[in-house]
């Protein structure tokens, strides 16, 4: 009888390709189509309502019911017009993915379609089974959802999504995107005002966001046979193909073509949705892609990259294909990241980290990248612990990119401007210099963008007009590390606005003031910026030296979320009051502590009902081999050693797997959630996930091909 193995590999070989069809050859004809954006909202609103929307979408201000009622009435028909029979409250609970509740506009008892405004802002999800770290039953018993008019409606699966936060009774916040949204607020204060320096006419800031989207595919069939991937989203044993990263194009060219019309298909549905993607079909590793949109408004771009996702899951389907987003779903192979651009955008059209020709902006331009660069050095920690999880320990500090050390790459132009800045210090500025010609500054326009060198091995460039935070995982919410780093850079901002109206009231001319603050913080920050090589173990003892940390393991990069330093920073710009940071540490920890419980039960039960019994099967034949060559009076070493070789990662994966089920079995006693997760990663994690996969992998490669039972490396990779 063929193994499951073998049925799924048949399964492949009579794939054929799905061609996706584009409502029309013109994206422009069908982009945002499924959008209730502005211009939707226009055409179907008196105009005065349709002024308090768009209102309250500039300015935050509040809707009241009657506007409320009138849009929501608009909506309705546009959805019904559009096929849509449902609606939804769609938020981000802390779980990381999105929640859906979905009504029906039907109304049996009066034989209509509604929807009344009250539906339309607020309701309340049977939220019971959403992590609140305890919050909600500390509190009060029930969350409800109220409408984000920031980021546009759509409809998603013919049902009318209306983006939504996530909130307790009591206020607080119990998702990822009312923090996020409070955290612009707080760095549009800070920034504004040093803008103001500069130019009195800006009135907002914005934080820009462009995420690129790492990910892995492969063949429904074969995803399907992994029990790993399918409980744990990473395979926890494997051994690597021979040909590894440098893969081989004509095997590479097939799958590629059923990958290719997956991601055309994907497109269409994600610029019907007003997703502004731009594929690149740029693979770093066998079966890993990458998809990019245009960079927008932090809010909408960490929702687009929530539904991008979801989008990207479902139609995979459709193409008998499986989109892994896990971070390090094949060892031994690149990982998956979810590059974070990041940049600062005033309402006068000026990117705040664009150098330009100007030397006054260009001062400007350095209070915005040096403060950044304290930002960074001053809240590393925080900065690591916003993108630590489970699944980002494998790829972060694994030896590839990037590593568990957070430094800032600018790159040597930049670089040597800061150095310069730094180092003239003594440079006295008279009264009729060119202040900028002395101190250097004139020479930033000198760095064009394709002039930033490309540090692939950063976790935090500098690319030419914008920040890459690349140390975000990719299957992530984005909005958690967005949050942190607009919180972080607007504190060095308020410090950096207080540090130079000082130096003015001492009586510095504001341009001298500026500058001297400037290279205070370059001073200062100094030990954050690293241009070499961020995989090195050079780089670690550097580091070190420097006193930077290097936290491979979630709970304890966790640790920076329960510091007074921490604490007092989301407060002081009311990001996240304590009961809101602690639980968001607690859900976390829990989310660590089920993750590795899960990995170590998946690799018990593969090891001991799949593994082991094949091995021995294997075993015994060759003993009847070995028997037979011994009867025969030929030479059975050969025989023998296999034999001793087979029986030797036997033994060792019992014993491995009994002794990781006792430690699991200790460690579940413990109470204090920071210790039991903790425990986890070193008596679990650490002490027994590489043994038992070495003694799985090896056996791999003694068994014969035949009889094993879990799809290869190559068959996932390197198949059609
Ligand atoms: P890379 O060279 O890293 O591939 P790209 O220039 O292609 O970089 O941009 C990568 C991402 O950065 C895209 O999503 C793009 O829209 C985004 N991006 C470009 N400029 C900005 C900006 N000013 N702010 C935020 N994101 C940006
Ligand atoms: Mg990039």
């Amino acid at each position: 009888m063929a193994t499951l193995r073998q049925l799924a590999l048949m399964k492949v070989q009579e794939r054929e390709m799905i061609i996706p069809q584009a409502p029309s050859l013109k994206i422009s004809d069908y982009f945002g189509t499924q959008v209730f954006g502005l211009k939707e909202m226009q055409e179907s609103l008196a105009p005065s309502v349709f002024q308090r929307v768009s209102g309250a979408i500039e300015k935050g201000t509040k809707i009241d019911m009657s506007t409320a009622e009138e849009i929501a009435t608009a909506v309705k028909s546009w959805a019904m017009s559009k096929g849509a029979s449902h609606y939804t409250h769609w938020f981000q609970p802390l779980t990381g993915s999105t929640a859906e509740k979905h009504d029906t506009f039907f109304d049996a008892l009066s034989g209509m379609e509604k929807f009344k405004g009250s539906a339309l802002v607020q309701q309340e999800p049977d939220a019971s089974s959403f992590p609140s770290g305890g919050i909600r039953t500390t509190f009060e018993a029930r969350g409800y959802t109220a409408w984000d008019p920031s980021s546009p409606i759509f409809i998603y699966d013919q049902t009318l999504c209306i983006p939504t936060i996530f909130v307790s009774f009591t206020g607080e916040a119990l998702d990822f995107k009312t923090p996020l949204i409070r955290s612009t607020e707080a760095i549009n204060n800070a920034a504004v005002d040093i803008c103001q320096f500069f130019d009195r006419n800006v009135r907002k800031v914005t934080p820009s966001l462009g995420v690129e989207q790492e990910y892995f595919v492969i063949d429904k069939a074969l995803y399907a046979t992994r029990p790993d991937l399918v409980m744990a989203g990473r395979t926890v044993f494997g051994h690597n193909p021979a040909r590894g990263q440098q893969l081989d194009d004509h095997y590479f060219g097939s799958i590629a073509q059923r990958v290719k019309q997956y991601m055309k298909d994907f497109e269409i549905e994600a610029w019907k949705l007003g997703i502004p993607v731009s594929t690149r079909h740029n693979e770093v590793a066998p079966g890993q892609y990458e998809v990019a949109p245009l960079f927008e408004e932090i809010n909408k771009a960490s929702d687009h990259n929530l539904l991008l996702m979801d989008l990207m899951e479902k139609v995979a389907d459709k193409h008998n294909l499986k989109v892994l987003f896990h971070e390090k779903p094949f060892a031994g192979l690149n990982g998956s990241g979810k590059h974070n651009n990041w940049s600062l955008i005033t309402d006068t059209g000026v990117n705040l980290f664009q150098p330009s020709n100007s030397a006054r902006e260009n001062l400007q331009f350095l209070c915005f990248l040096v403060g950044t660069i304290k930002a960074v050095y001053v809240y590393a920690d925080l900065l690591r612990a916003s993108i630590a999880s489970a699944a980002n320990d494998f790829r972060l500090g694994a030896n590839e990119a990037p590593p568990a050390i957070i430094s800032v790459f600018l790159g040597t132009t930049l670089n040597s401007i800061l150095d310069e800045l730094e180092q003239n210090g003594n440079v006295k500025i008279e009264k009729g210099d060119n202040m900028y010609m002395k101190l250097g500054i004139t020479k930033i326009p000198e760095i064009i963008l394709d002039n930033t060198d490309r540090n692939r091995t950063s976790p935090f460039a500098f690319t030419g007009n914008k920040f890459e935070f690349r140390a975000v995982g990719s299957s992530a919410n984005v909005a958690g590390p967005m949050t942190a780093l607009n919180v972080i850079v607007a504190d060095v901002l308020k410090d950096m606005k207080v540090d130079i109206d000082n130096e003015m009231e001492a009586g510095k001319e504001k341009k001298i003031a500026i500058v001297d603050v400037l290279r205070k913080y370059i001073k200062e920050s100094k030990h954050i910026r690293f241009e070499g090589d961020g995989y090195s173990d050079e780089w670690a003892e550097e580091a070190k030296k420097r006193g930077l940390s290097n936290l491979k393991s979630t709970p304890f990069a966790l640790d920076a979320l329960t510091t007074k330093k921490t604490a007092d920073l989301y407060k002081r710009h009311r990001v996240l009051n304590d009961k809101e940071l602690h639980a968001r540490h607690e859900i976390r920890l829990e989310n660590y502590i089920m993750r590795v419980q899960i990995e170590s039960r998946v690799m018990g039960d593969l090891a001991l009902n799949h593994i082991i019994p094949t091995a021995i099967q294997y075993q015994n034949k060759l003993i009847e081999n070995a028997n037979g060559l011994k009867g025969l009076g030929l030479d059975h070493r050969a025989a023998i050693e296999t034999i001793e070789q087979v029986s030797k990662h036997i033994e060792s994966l019992k014993a491995n797997v009994g002794e990781m089920t006792e430690a699991r079995k200790r460690i579940n006693k413990e109470e204090d959630i920071v210790k039991k997760a903790k425990q986890y990663s070193t008596d679990v994690k650490e002490a027994y996930f590489e043994p038992i996969r070495y003694a799985v992998d090896k056996l791999e490669l003694l068994v014969d091909n035949e009889s094993w039972p879990l799809v290869k490396y190559r068959e996932m990779l390197f198949l059609k």
